[in-house]
């Protein structure tokens, strides 16, 4: 019998997310309290509001969905407001069913005050540690260099990321204005990163076209690929990823938030997954994008026809495609494994 899928049962399903952005899921109310302490006018004064307008539902592209960050990083010039909002994301997660997760940021975002890169790193890291001890989801760090940036901050960040490799950093990425930013001229922060044995992932195929993809995966030598959205335009390319397993990061209302695709029913993640490639559902910003992973499990039910067990199998693939070691994986994943079974079991047994 196939269980009737609701938000609970998706709830309950141990999840891991592996693309969330730190910059964009900060709760409404920490924005508020923080906006007071720092003099800094919030767009609304009351958190359901904020909430409202925070969340971009008429981006006219990824850039203009990008300008609402602008909020956010205006509180996240110290090392307190950075430590309290890395730790309740890491709360909020848990919360969400989400048993690890990967949360990223461009330290050199947060540096407009006193705070040095070092400090930048080290209080969201104070954060998601003592979240850890306080009920919340496993939490580790991916430092994004920017595409709109000079490649020398880049390779700076890459540096950044390999100083703090065994201190909760788990990998490099490259965010920020895809279109006309080709990921190859960030390509020494890439080999640096990579010849640290540091894993790389790169947001591509989002605000532009499959070739910004290849890009990411032949030059820069990408682990994971941040939304792929447009992937599935490069046959030959997509047959590629598959076979290597390169795990996508698909962020499904992000997408239809910044028109990469036009509704969830036009997004590809179908036709990944009946090719059997390495999917993974993440958020991209809780705050922006005003959604849980709960609720991007419920799209992917409620919009491409997923089963409550290939849900399941999605999930698995996050616990899997993790840049923590294989190891601590497996752990992860036996745990998760057994879990989902005694889920499927109450619900009819379908994912057993
Ligand atoms: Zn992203």
């Amino acid at each position: 019998m196939t269980p009737i899928i609701h938000s609970e049962l998706l709830r309950r399903l141990p999840k891991a997310e592996l693309h969330c952005h730190l910059d964009g899921s900060v709760r409404p109310e920490t924005l508020l309290e923080l906006g007071r302490e720092y003099r800094k006018p919030m767009p609304r004064d009351d958190a359901e509001s904020l909430r409202d307008y925070m969340r971009v539902d008429d981006a006219r592209s990824l850039e203009d969905y990008l300008a609402r960050f602008d909020v956010t990083l205006g509180v996240m010039q110290t090392a307190d407001a950075l430590e309290q909002i890395a730790y309740e994301l890491a709360i909020d997660a848990a919360r969400d069913g989400v048993r690890y997760i990967e949360v990223r940021y461009s330290p050199v975002l947060n540096t407009r005050g006193e705070l040095s890169l070092g400090a930048a790193v080290e209080a969201p890291l104070r954060g998601i540690e003592r979240a850890e001890r306080d009920g919340g989801a496993m939490a580790r760090v991916i430092i994004c260099g920017l595409r709109h940036m000079t490649p020398d901050v880049s390779l700076e960040l890459a540096h950044l990321a390999v100083a703090y490799k065994h201190r909760g950093v788990v990998g490099f990425d490259l965010a920020g204005g895809e279109l006309g930013n080709l990921a190859s001229v960030h390509a020494p922060a890439f080999v640096y990163a990579r010849e640290h044995d540091l894993a790389c992932t790169c947001h591509a195929g989002e605000g532009a076209d499959a070739s910004y993809v290849r890009d990411a995966v032949h030059v820069c030598g990408a682990n994971r690929i941040g939304h792929a959205t447009r992937l599935i335009d490069d046959e030959s390319l997509t047959q590629y990823v598959n076979d290597r397993r390169i795990a996508l990061e698909i962020c499904l209302t992000s997408n239809v938030q910044t028109h990469a695709v036009e509704s969830y029913q036009d997004h590809p993640l179908r036709q990944y997954y009946d090719r059997g490639m390495n999917v993974v559902l993440n958020t991209d910003n809780r705050l922006m994008s005003g959604t849980t992973l709960t609720d991007e499990y419920m799209h992917a039910a409620t919009t491409l026809g997923f089963t409550f067990k290939e849900l399941c199998e999605i999930a698995l693939n996050g616990f899997s495609s993790a840049f923590i070691p294989w190891e601590d994986r497996e752990r992860l994943l036996a745990r998760a494994r057994a879990d989902i079974a005694v889920l499927a079991g109450g619900a009819g047994g379908a994912a057993a």
